[in-house]
């Protein structure tokens, strides 16, 4: 059978004519330029300095952390390296921790190699339930790690409010566990007011602030950065050697050059003049749309809307049986984002990659596909 015609809310990527190619090839040369044939050769772990001081000045000042320098920045092969490295650093086989449910599937695929133990913690429109959290944390008090994505969270869309931020922070100092705060989205806001991170609350050194490249210029990078105490850093730099040497230096050191030539910032203004098109669509569509049987959060940013469906309706089977074959849409079903893959009635909804159009027609299909699937 051919969907051409399918509309795909399945998308994780950035959309491609967004892409900074222009300065960016232009920032190889410069780096190519800058160093010769030394460009080529191996370096050193942690990269280039002049980047990693680029970073701490920006998680100082766009991330609101505070006394942070090219020392407590350290590059990775992506956000999922820094992921693997923390997991790798702190998890043996059976260690329990804390995961959002839903949560980032990509973080799953990475600790799960570690086979921990792990505890859901519902997400709330304002983020993770910290009193689910506290009651979890008396109850398990050998928990070491919580894995959070706090702003436009993948896939539920959401924000954690400031007063959670902080609370989070509060009870890693009492119950004595490490939080890896994981913020890829955390420049694309559209609409509301930028929040400081969890790690602006931390005081113990207990917090791994870590970010990338990937949505905000380009995945193929494979460029992602963490913030963390240097006792923290240079445990994950053995680990980072042992698995792959070094940061590539043509990389890193473009990117260099495009921070130094470009402004960042102002890039990210245009994606975000974009996907807030998209983003508008979508809560319209949402609201003239979905049946009251279903809810959706409305993200302020970010990827991805999280739609929640009659308890009677399995999402995975939906997708296969009437979504695709009869409306013609696809979305990622829920059971992927949960650690005990139990939760069967959700969707992700991309709205990055389509036009309003897109989303304006996908949505009304999908509203048809809600109220079809209730009469059944
Ligand atoms: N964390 C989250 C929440 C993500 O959505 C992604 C990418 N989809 C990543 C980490 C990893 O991205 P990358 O390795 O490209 O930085």
């Amino acid at each position: 059978m051919d969907y051409d015609d399918a509309i795909k809310f399945t998308a994780g990527a950035p959309a491609e004519p967004l892409f900074p190619t222009a300065a960016m090839k232009q920032a190889y040369l410069d780096a190519m330029a800058q160093e010769g044939d030394h460009t080529f050769q191996y370096h050193t772990v942690a990269g280039p300095v002049e980047l990693r001081e680029r970073l701490a000045e920006r998680a100082m000042s766009r991330m609101q952390i505070e006394n942070v320098t090219a020392e407590n920045v350290m590059l990775t092969a992506g956000g999922q390296q820094g992921i693997d490295l923390v997991a790798k650093a702190l998890l043996n086989k059976g260690d329990a921790m804390v995961v959002e449910a839903p949560t980032y599937v990509g973080a799953l695929s990475a600790f799960d190699m570690y086979e921990p133990t792990y505890f859901e913690v519902e997400l709330q429109s304002d983020g993770l339930n910290v009193d689910q959290l506290e009651d979890t944390l008396k109850a398990h008090p050998e928990i070491k790690l919580l894995y959070t994505v706090a702003d436009f969270h993948n896939p539920g869309g959401v924000t954690m409010s400031l007063a959670k931020r902080q609370r989070l922070v509060e009870l890693a100092n009492q119950y004595n566990f490490i939080i890896l705060e994981d913020t890829p989205y955390r420049d694309l806001r559209y609409t509301g007011e930028s929040l400081p991170s969890i790690k602006h609350f931390d005081t113990e050194g207990r917090v791994i602030f870590l970010s990338s490249f990937s949505k905000v210029l380009m995945p193929t990078l494979r460029t992602g950065w963490l913030v963390a105490s240097t006792e923290i850093i240079d445990q994950l730099y053995k680990l980072k050697e042992a698995a792959d040497l070094e940061v590539p230096n043509l990389t890193a050191s473009a990117i260099n050059q495009f921070l130094a030539n470009n402004s960042l910032d102002e890039h990210i203004a245009k994606l975000n003049q974009e996907y807030r098109i998209r983003q508008q669509a979508m809560i319209e569509a949402i609201e003239r749309e979905l049946p009251d049987s279903a809810t959706a959060t409305k993200p302020e940013g970010g990827f991805f809307t999280w739609v929640t469906v009659d308890e009677a309706i399995n999402t995975t089977d939906l997708l296969y049986n009437e979504a695709t074959p009869n409306q013609h849409i696809a979305y990622v079903p829920s059971k992927n984002f949960y650690a005990y893959k139990d939760h069967t009635n959700g969707m992700r909804l991309n709205f990055t990659g389509l036009t309003p159009e897109q989303i304006a027609d996908g949505m009304h299909r999908l509203g048809q596909l809600l109220k079809n699937a209730a009469e059944l």
